[in-house]
């Protein structure tokens, strides 16, 4: 089912976050779409967070603007922005029960006893949590729990639904259950969603798109397809999915960069976007393994020797972990083989030019 999104659009321009002289966020802008589901993918300490507090107002801005639809939010207090916002740590009221939890932003906003009842109720069906209203939190799973703290962040309906590592506290089963129930409330609400999470799995399961912060700043924003697919720096490209990554003297050949690899020499499509040192970053499903002097297959004209160093039954399918002469280790993920190579043996690694992702040396891990 799709709903018309009533959510608000999020749209942040230039915003900067300074502790004393610390630099929390540095001149970042984003837009997320009216209705949309975006997470906040990063590192700790990243700014997911600090981004997050920005939009719900319990942070002020150092400079930058937030507007939320035409509306500038800078100078609007928290309660007064009609976002609704989830933490990790569930913030409960122990004293209140599941129904008065969930009562409790209509009593602050004077919402008639009749109509608090009959939103209580209709919010608590969404999470499916009819039956709990009368238990007291301490009488709840986390799971459970955490529902109250959604319901309670939805019943007001509000436009924008913020939420912070919300389901971080729980186990990977719960969290997986939860995570569809997230998703099922997204279609259902047509609420803009903004969702922090260092989990990149769950940012993928979850998202319409996602922000990739890094040390204060967004380094890219797309679809988890495109940041898989078309990384824009290699610190994208290593957060998001598994990769192989290459290193070493560069030069242009034609419209392609050339890498030398010990005595081999490989290509990636493209020219260096600046003068920094430059890497080919490889999937596994991009690269396979050959016997040595096998060459090109199918259009895989790059070739390194190497040796196999692990192998790793997958089921469906096989990884090869194997080391080049200078150390580095490339991954390769193929079809089950009837005569897989043994850990130790020598080795091909093939791939298309096209499959190898040129980006720029930005010292990040790898
Ligand atoms: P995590 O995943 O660990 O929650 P995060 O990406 O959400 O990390 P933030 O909480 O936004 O990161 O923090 C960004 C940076 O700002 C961190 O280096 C943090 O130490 C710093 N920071 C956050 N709040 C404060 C504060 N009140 N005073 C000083 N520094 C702060």
């Amino acid at each position: 089912m799709t709903t018309t999104p009533k959510g608000t659009a999020i749209d942040i321009q230039g915003c900067s976050k300074l502790y004393g002289n610390f630099v929390a966020l540095d001149d970042i802008s984003l837009r997320v779409e009216p209705g949309e589901f975006m997470s906040f993918l990063g590192p700790s300490g990243s700014g997911k967070t600090t981004t997050l507090n920005l939009i719900a107002g319990f942070t002020e801005i150092s400079r930058g603007e937030i507007r939320l639809g035409e509306r500038s939010i800078v100078n609007v207090p928290a309660h007064k922005r009609n976002i609704g916002v989830v933490f990790q740590h569930y913030a409960l009221f122990p004293h209140m029960t599941v129904a008065r939890n969930v009562a409790y932003p209509l009593r602050q906003r004077g919402i008639a006893r009749a109509d608090r009842d009959r939103m209580v109720a209709e919010t608590l069906a969404k999470v499916h949590l009819t039956d709990f209203a009368h238990r007291y939190p301490s009488e709840l799973s986390g799971g459970q729990q955490q529902r109250v703290a959604l319901a309670r962040a939805m019943v007001f309906d509000p436009t924008v639904l913020l939420m912070d590592e919300p389901l971080g506290a729980l186990d990977k089963k719960l969290r997986e259950a939860l995570q569809l129930e997230i998703r099922r409330i997204h279609r259902e609400l047509g609420s803009t969603f903004v969702y922090v999470t260092h989990d990149q799995e769950e940012a993928l399961v979850l998202s319409d798109r996602i922000a990739v912060f890094n040390k204060g700043r967004i380094e890219q924003i797309g679809t988890g397809h495109q940041l898989y697919s078309e990384p824009k720096t290699l610190f994208v490209g290593q957060f998001i999915g598994e990769s192989s990554i290459l290193r070493g003297p560069h030069r242009a050949a034609g419209d392609d960069t050339a890498l030398r690899i010990g005595d081999a020499t490989v290509t990636a499509p493209g020219r260096p976007r600046d003068a920094g040192d430059q890497v080919i970053l490889l999937r596994p499903e991009d690269v396979t393994v050959q016997r040595p002097g096998t060459g090109a297959v199918d259009g895989r004209s790059n070739l390194l020797r190497g040796r196999v160093r692990e192998v790793i039954y997958l089921g469906s399918a096989m990884k090869y972990e194997v080391v080049l002469a200078d150390g580095t280790a490339v991954v390769a993920r193929t079809a089950m083989a009837d005569e897989p190579f043994a850990i130790g043996s020598e080795i091909e690694l093939g791939w298309m030019p096209k499959d190898g992702k040129l980006l720029t040396d930005d010292g990040s891990v790898g």
